[in-house]
This record gives structure tokens, sequence and C-alpha cells, in this order.
């Protein structure tokens, strides 16, 4: 039998890290990442046969839980005839018009392969719609890997951003502005000195890469009012947000809505996917419609879009956003009470089916909160479920994801490896 070991050895000479995406190699939390053999419902399957309650659902897609039969077969009867065209298809259409319908403040939509690439286009439609260059974004949110991300504040309060990656030019991080997460203040004083620079403002509306920081109240709101009194887009990159906090997404949940939004992980049911959307007059820019070119050899391949029509039409089931948010409710008390009863300062939040958990007593609101939670701790408690057959994900600055397929049982079995590794971690 291959080993974990074994594999990640020969994928060490072979890959960066030995992994194809780097938060897979558990460097965060120490240790050897396992490799799966395959998953089902709730759990994952290592390739030594080790079974492990899944809460990252490949980082957010498997909201219906793995290898869902009506996905699969959706994906099986696609890749009946032929992986991918070139022409347009059917299924394109399909997609959009289900984007269309679900999410409020989308009127069209361009499918692309990855929340990267949705991200990326978004903000050079943002830049090519307002002849502006610059971009807000805040410190703590992750929007892929694109060059204009790739930035954290430099020193000062209101200082233009520092590449976080060798490779990203200066004069491109020069472009974007970071802010603190859930503060209004910063905010405004931001726009007031480059508000007429500002093409765009992009933020995840549930952040979900600082560990997982629902706004405050009025938040998003008052970035809507900010971004409309500067002539600058509100971006919402609801990569991981998107039909999982809610069927139409955070700008449904909270009520707000954006000028466009950024998609993946769930409109692709598990395949590479990704998507930006927004108003007509807006999304008409895009080439060949309008002037703003972006392509994609791959994009709306038909078989992605037969397993992500497959499971967007799962999650419209009455209910299910309900059912996911009480489990997900479910599972942060009782870590809560778990925590509390053996003395371990520990806090959660949640929106939906997604939650954060940290070692701290605060309510956290902030990336500064986050970063200042006991990593340390986590990074025990992570093994020690690991041990006990729970995955979370990888590191203390992942959100975590229930799906469909996760029931009481797995909650409680849950709750029950919790005991053991709080008590063993805190020691
Ligand atoms: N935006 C958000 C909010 C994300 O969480 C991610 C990935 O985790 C991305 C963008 C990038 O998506 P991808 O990894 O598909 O390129």
């Amino acid at each position: 039998m291959t080993s974990n070991h074994e594999l990640f050895q020969r994928a060490l000479r072979l890959m960066p890290g030995g992994v194809n995406s780097p938060v897979r190699a558990f460097k965060s939390v120490g240790g050897e990442p396992f490799f799966t053999a395959r998953a089902d419902g709730a759990y994952l399957w290592d390739v030594e046969g080790t079974r492990y309650i899944d809460y990252v659902g490949s980082w957010g897609p498997m909201i219906v839980g793995h290898n869902h039969p009506r996905v699969r077969e959706a994906v099986e009867r696609a890749v009946r005839d032929g992986l991918s065209f070139g022409t347009p298809s059917p299924a394109e259409v399909t997609m959009a018009e289900t984007i269309v319908r679900l999410v409020p403040s989308v009127e069209m939509v361009r499918m692309v392969n990855s929340g990267t690439e949705a991200t990326m286009s978004a903000i050079r439609l943002a830049r090519g719609a307002t002849g502006r260059s610059k971009i807000v974004k805040f410190e703590g949110c992750y929007h892929g890997h694109g060059d204009s991300f790739l930035v954290k504040a430099g020193s000062g309060a209101l200082t233009f951003g520092v590449p976080t990656s060798p490779g990203v030019p200066k004069a491109a991080a020069d472009l974007t502005l970071t802010l603190p997460y859930n503060d209004l203040a910063a905010a405004e004083a931001l726009f007031a000195e480059h508000g007429g620079d500002i093409a765009g403002l992009i933020i995840e509306p549930v952040a979900g890469n600082m560990n997982c920081i629902p706004p405050k109240d009025g938040y998003l709101a008052g970035l809507r009012e900010l971004c409309t009194r500067h002539g600058a887009l509100l971006i919402f990159d609801e990569v991981m947000t998107g039909f999982r906090v809610a069927l139409g997404g955070a700008q449904a949940h909270y009520g707000v809505t954006p000028d466009l939004t950024t998609f993946g992980k769930v409109i692709g049911g598990g395949m590479p996917v990704g998507a930006y959307g927004g108003r007509r007059a807006l999304m008409e820019q895009v080439a060949p419609a309008g002037p703003v070119y972006q392509a994609g050899t791959l994009s709306g391949n038909p078989v992605a879009m037969a397993a992500g029509l497959a499971m967007l039409e799962l999650i419209q089931a009455p209910g299910f956003h309900d059912a996911l948010a009480a489990k997900t409710r479910l599972l942060c008390d009782g870590l809560q009470a778990i925590a509390d009863a053996e003395g371990v300062p520990f806090s959660t939040n949640r929106v939906g089916g997604m939650f954060g958990l940290f070692f701290t007593r605060e309510k956290v609101e902030s990336y500064a909160q986050a970063t200042a939670a006991d990593t340390a701790l986590f990074n025990r408690f992570f093994h020690g479920m690991l041990k006990r057959g729970v995955y979370l994900a990888p590191s203390a600055f992942e959100a975590g994801f229930l799906s469909g397929a996760h029931g009481e049982q797995d909650v409680a079995d849950t709750l029950e490896a919790a005991r053991g590794a709080l008590r063993e971690a805190k020691a």
C-alpha cells in the first residue's frame, strides 16, 4: 500500500513544496499532508484507508457533500458528449440564466476558470469602466494570486501597498490601497484623500481568508454609500460566500447591492470554474460586446457547467441553507461549550454554512484580532482532531465549511473528538 509519507516524499522532489497550492502542504500547522484517495458525502479517505470528517470541502465548493450522485451523473452525461467544444454550448446559457436569477445584482455574467481569473477580470473591468487605476482591498482578505492582490499595507495609515510576494512589481502594488476590515472610518478617510482615483473597492463580504470574520452591522452598506459617492465600483468577491451563506450569496444575506460580483467554488460543483457579473451596462463593456478584453480557451467548459448546474439545482431545495446554518450553529455552540468547560479561551464566528474557530476570549471582528489569537494552540488542536478523524482547514486563518451531507451524528462525533483534542492541546 502506498503511504501518505511515501507519496509526500515523491511529491516533494517533483512539485514546489510537494503540492499544487501552498496551504495544502500543512506548513502552517506543521507535519505532512495526507493524500486523499476518494471522497463521499461528509468524508475523505486517505490512501492508507483512514476516514476523516471533512470541514474543508475542497475549500468551499462541496456544499452538497462530496461525490453527490446528481452531480456525478450530470458530469458523466456531459462527458459522453465531449470534453470541450470551443464554441458556445447550451449549458453556458443555462448557467448564466441561473446565476442571474439567483444573485440579485447580476444582470450579465462571464464564465472563467478560477476565482483568481474572476477577480483579476473584475478589476480590469472596473478600471476600464471608470478610467481610474487604483483599487482598494482589505488586509487579510484574499482574492486569488493576481499581482494587484498580493499586497499589504505599507507603514503609515494611508500609504500605498507593498508586495507580499517577490515577483509582484512595486509599480503594480502602488495601485492597490489597503484598509483594515470592518473599520468604516478608515475607509472614509482613504476615500476622502484618494476617492477620485479609485476604480473599485474589492471585499470579501464575509471574510473567509483570515479565518471567518463577518461584517459589522452597517459596514457593507457604509462601503456601498462611500463607493457611490466617489464614483468607485463596489466589487463583492463572493468566490467563497456565493451560494453558500445564502442562495443569493452575502449580497442577499445582508441586502447590499454591489456593482460587480466574482464567483468560484460552488458554481463549479468541484470543477475549475469562476465567473464575474454585474449590471448590464458594466458587463457590456467586456469583449466582444465592449472594449475591455478578457478571454479563455476553456471558459464555460461543458463538463464544468454540468457539474455546477447540478450543484446549483440541489442547493435550491427549500430549506437547504437553513439546515446548513442550523448544523453550523450546532457545531460552533458545541465547540464553545466544550472549550468553556475545559477553561480554554475560545470564540467562534459563523454565517450560514461557514465558520471560524479562534483561540481567544474576544469576539473577533478584525484582522488584528484574528492574528492575535493563539495559533500555536490551534495547531495542536488541529493535529489532535486529525488524529481523531476530523479534518479542519490546516491553518488558523482559513474558514471552515459544512455541507448538506454532514449529519447530526457527524457533528456529535466531531464534538467528541474536540473534547479529547482540546484536553490534549491545552496541556
Ligand atoms: N477569492 C476568494 C474570496 C477566495 O477565497 C479564493 C480562493 O480561496 C479566491 C478568490 C481565488 O480563487 P481560486 O483559488 O479559484 O483562484
